[in-house]
This record gives C-alpha cells, sequence and structure tokens, in this order.
C-alpha cells in the first residue's frame, strides 16, 4: 500500500518538509511517496493532498482514502473528476484547535480593548482615551459552530464574553446562544458587536461576508475572519470599514495568498492582515493525526473528521 503525499510544495516549504520526514521517521516501513513521484498508481491507496492539482486524484484506480492536510476540504471537493465513494477526512488535531482559540481570543481582546484605533492614534503621536466597552456587553458572535467554531465559543464565554453562534442545523452548547439556519441570520448578526467567521467554503458559504451582512451588525462592530478568504467580498469590506459601519478587521486568510504587495488591505488602519497562521498546525501533532487515520482505514475503525461530500464540509 502506497501513501502520496499530493502537495506542490516548494522546496523551502518548512511545514511540509518537516511533517514529510516526521511521517518517515514514525513510520519507516509504510511506503510514502511524495508528488510527483507518485510511482505505479495502481499501488497508491490513500492521498494526502493539500490544494492538489484538478484531475490527479482519480489517476488512481485502488485508492481507499483521501485525507485533507488540512481542516478545509474546498480544495479537493472542487476537482469534477474527483471519484465517488471514497472517503475523505479532514485533518484537525486538538492542538490546532487550541491555536485557533489562542488566534480569536487575542483579536477579540485587541479589537474590545480598541487596539487598531490606538495603533491609529500611535502613529499620528496622539495621546487620547476611547471608551472601552465592557466585557459582560460586548457579544462575540461566531459563524460556524464545527470542532472550531464551538471550541472558541466556549473559550469565549469562558472569559465573560456574552457569545452566540450560528450553525446550519441547531446546537446546544453550554453559555453560548445557539441560532441556526438563514432564517436566524440576522437575528443572530443584531447583536453582534465583534463577528468571527470559523465557516467552511461551500456554495452556501461563500461569498457570506458582504455587504448584507456588514450592514446587519450593530454599528461599529468588528470583523475576524479565520474562516477562508473566499467567504469575504473585498470590495464590501473596505465600503463598509471606510463607511464607519465596520470599526475595524482582523484578517488572516485571503482571497489570494500570499496577499499580493499592492493590495490595499495592507496599508489600511482598520486592518490588521496576519499572514494565514491562525492555526498554522504542528507538523509532530499533524503526524499523529495522519498516522492514526492511517491505522483506521487499516482496521476498519471509523474514520473522525469524514466529510459529508453532499453537504461539502
Ligand atoms: P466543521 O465541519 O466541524 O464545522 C463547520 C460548521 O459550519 C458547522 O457548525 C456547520 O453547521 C457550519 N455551517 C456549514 N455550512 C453552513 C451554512 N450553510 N449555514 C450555517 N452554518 C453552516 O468545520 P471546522 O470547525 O473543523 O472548520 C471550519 C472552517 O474553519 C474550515 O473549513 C476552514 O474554512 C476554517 N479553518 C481555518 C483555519 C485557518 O488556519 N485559518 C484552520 C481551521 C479551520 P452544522 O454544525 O449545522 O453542520
Amino acid at each position: 500500500m502506497a501513501i502520496l503525499i499530493l502537495v506542490e510544495i516548494e522546496q523551502t516549504d518548512a511545514w511540509f518538509i518537516e511533517l514529510i520526514a516526521e511521517l518517515k521517521k514514525r513510520k519507516p516501513n509504510l511506503d510514502w511517496r511524495v508528488w510527483p513521484e507518485f510511482g505505479k498508481p495502481e499501488e497508491v491507496e490513500i492521498v494526502l493532498a493539500w490544494w492538489p492539482p484538478l484531475g490527479v486524484i482519480q489517476k488512481f484506480p485502488k485508492l481507499k482514502l483521501i485525507m485533507s492536510l488540512g481542516a478545509s476540504v474546498d480544495r479537493i471537493l472542487v476537482d469534477p473528476d474527483l471519484p465517488d465513494g471514497i472517503p475523505i477526512v479532514r485533518l484537525v488535531s486538538h492542538k490546532n484547535i487550541l491555536q485557533m482559540v489562542e488566534y480569536v481570543t487575542l483579536c477579540v481582546l485587541l479589537v474590545q480593548r480598541r487596539f487598531i484605533e490606538y495603533q491609529a492614534l500611535q502613529q499620528s503621536r496622539r495621546w487620547e482615551y476611547l471608551p472601552t466597552p465592557e466585557t459582560s456587553s460586548f457579544t462575540v458572535g461566531i459563524l460556524g459552530l464545527g470542532s472550531f467554531g464551538s471550541t472558541v465559543a466556549q473559550k469565549l464565554a469562558a472569559i465573560g464574553f456574552p457569545v452566540r453562534g450560528w450553525s446550519r442545523t441547531p446546537k446546544a452548547i453550554a453559555q453560548v446562544e445557539c441560532f441556526h439556519g438563514w432564517q436566524q441570520f440576522k437575528l443572530f448578526l443584531s447583536q453582534c458587536r465583534a463577528l468571527v467567521c470559523l465557516l467552511p467554503v461551500t456554495p452556501e458559504t461563500r461569498g457570506i461576508l458582504s455587504n448584507e451582512t456588514f450592514w446587519a451588525l450593530p454599528q461599529g462592530a468588528y470583523l475576524i475572519n479565520v474562516g477562508q478568504g473566499k467567504h469575504l467580498i473585498e470590495a464590501d469590506l473596505l465600503t463598509a470599514l471606510d463607511s464607519g459601519q465596520l470599526a475595524g478587521v482582523c484578517l488572516d486568510v485571503f482571497d489570494t495568498e500570499p496577499l499580493p504587495s499592492e493590495h490595499p488591505f495592507w496599508s489600511h488602519p482598520g486592518i490588521i492582515v496576519t499572514p494565514h497562521i491562525s492555526a498554522l498546525g504542528l507538523p509532530n501533532s499533524a503526524a499523529d493525526c495522519i498516522i492514526d487515520t492511517i491505522a483506521r482505514a487499516e482496521t476498519g475503525r471509523p474514520f473522525e473528521y469524514l466529510v459529508d461530500r453532499n453537504q461539502g464540509y
């Protein structure tokens, strides 16, 4: 059984290089192959993929499992030639989730304590006091209550923020006010002083961070996008910021990554840009998840984080 790591890595991509080394070290007897050196196609039974080139996965007639090397799968599902019936599993590690909790908590505290505005004041050497909303009145809304969103929601609630969340199907999470479906979307948004996007990209959620959403938030709300760049309509964001409807934004994910140097987000005083580092994951914990998933494939134990192809996540 060969396991193909299907990543178009730059020779310099340290994260993937470290992951591959870790996998080979831990399981030297497994037949690891790294794209584009896949050998005989009929020997490949497992593909570990990250942004795979279209049309490649169908090349392997004995394929038993596709594992995404990240928490999202839209870049795999977009392949029109993806073979049917093969399980697709996402890579979600506990450490990844903790990193996301840290990142989002940092952003929420940063916007609640008005560091974006203070940063702008600092640029013009102005010593000014800005009123700070109390934690107990600063409602944070989480779009997506899955493995990442539900944990982030609970941790923010534990700090003392009122937290509400929105998902596709109904949820019950202690200390989190739960909303679901499009019917409750605007009601959910109406109290969110900070909105955090932790949704997958699907035909329904693509472009969800748009004018319509921004204008359903209280005036002067903040946005934190750690979902994906495809959730955001970039021109709408700039309009909402420049009109004051949004007071500030933290962005970790972008439609084009790396964010081009001429992009207006880099220099906008209301935007904090980070280079997709919110939950980068650690190669050793990714290796744990991959080895566990391979063991499940070998023994027939049920997979964790199995993708529902019909829902697209
Ligand atoms: P899950 O699949 O566990 O959860 C997805 C959540 O989104 C679920 O609560 C689901 O609702 C909800 N959802 C999906 N479609 C809709 C819809 N149409 N309307 C309302 N709610 C919807 O995903 P994860 O929590 O593991 O990850 C979510 C996303 O976070 C990833 O796809 C990725 O985009 C992003 N992410 C980004 C990272 C980064 O480094 N920036 C790292 C990790 C994740 P329901 O519960 O009802 O099914």
